[in-house]
């Protein structure tokens, strides 16, 4: 329904000489964070590299409350970016800087945590579903310490792309056929795209050589690439860097729904403790230092 308000036609197709294949097909795990929040980690620490600029992807899904109801309560980060979005559900989020905002069906928030905030995240329901991401961004070496800011995004602020065989495609980041997404952000250049593909279509995206790209399918099975490599519910496939690929084609046997995210790799050294993504060992003992003695600024008390 809210896909309605920003539903845009293509106006370019992607050409695909040769796709990528599926180097790797990655089952997430469960686990819980902030104050009892079951999520299953798609992206780990251990893929950081391979899946440079891309930190950590966390997806979350269900129907019962005591799986989100403590949502996550004050917690710093420092040195990348987070990208929530949320298929279903109503989050608030409040944060060092004074701002806050709701997240809900279909929308998304993107900060940019730079130099340090302080904030906290929860369930602004107390049943029915909830269901999303987040992604992790890794910023520029350069950019780590620069001033905080986010967006947040209502479902109609993401372009909808209309596929001419059928099918959409909200581009959160980056472009897709001819449409600018709501986002773009320097050097990482990421393309954050939410595909919904009907039984029987094919997708096809253009992605820069050299950038690192992977799928995550969250509705239905996909197949990928000349090798149809099949990707089925909850799986992640690591797209592989072959110099020969300009793309990827993604085919759905049933209806099917996945993230196409891919970035420009900074290949600079990842430092991270927690919440905290620098490049060395001494910043993460300075951000330790400057947590600890309060240079994040404090949450202020809520207008309500
Ligand atoms: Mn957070």
């Amino acid at each position: 329904m809210t896909d309605r308000l920003s539903t845009v036609p293509a106006t370019a197709s992607e050409t695909v000489q040769r796709s990528r294949a599926v180097d790797r097909v990655v089952r997430g795990v469960a686990t819980s964070d902030g104050a009892g929040v079951k999520l299953t980690r798609v992206l780990t620490q251990n893929l950081q590299r391979r899946l440079d600029p891309f930190l950590m992807l966390d997806a979350f899904g269900t129907d019962n409350k005591d799986d989100y109801i403590g949502g996550f309560p004050d917690h710093p980060h420092r040195g990348f970016e987070t990208i929530t979005y949320m298929l279903a559900g109503r989050m608030r989020h409040r944060d060092s800087a004074g701002h806050e905002g709701l997240l809900e069906n279909g929308g998304a928030q993107w900060m940019v945590a730079g130099s340090g905030v302080v904030h906290s995240e929860l369930p602004e329901q107390e049943d029915g579903r909830m269901e999303g991401f987040q992604l992790w961004l890794n910023l520029p070496a350069a950019d780590k310490m620069a001033t905080p800011w986010y967006r947040d995004m209502p479902a109609a602020a993401i372009p909808t792309v209309a596929l001419p065989s059928g099918g959409t495609v909200r581009v959160l980041a980056g472009a897709s056929h001819g449409v600018a997404g709501a986002v773009t952000r320097p050097v990482t250049a990421p393309l954050y795209l939410d595909v919904h593909l009907p039984a029987g279509q094919t997708f096809a995206q253009a992605l820069p050589a050299g950038h690192n790209a992977f799928v995550y399918v969250y509705r239905g099975t996909v197949q990928v690439g000349d090798d149809g490599a099949v990707l089925e519910t909850q799986r992640m496939g690591v797209l592989d860097n072959a110099g020969q690929a300009d793309g990827v084609v993604i085919a759905a046997s049933e209806d099917a729904r996945f993230l196409l995210i891919a970035g420009q790799p900074l290949n600079e050294p990842i430092a991270q403790y927690g919440p905290f993504v620098m490049n060395t060992q001494e910043q993460i003992y300075q951000t330790l230092a400057d947590f600890r003695d309060g240079r994040f600024a404090t949450i202020p008390a809520s207008a309500g």
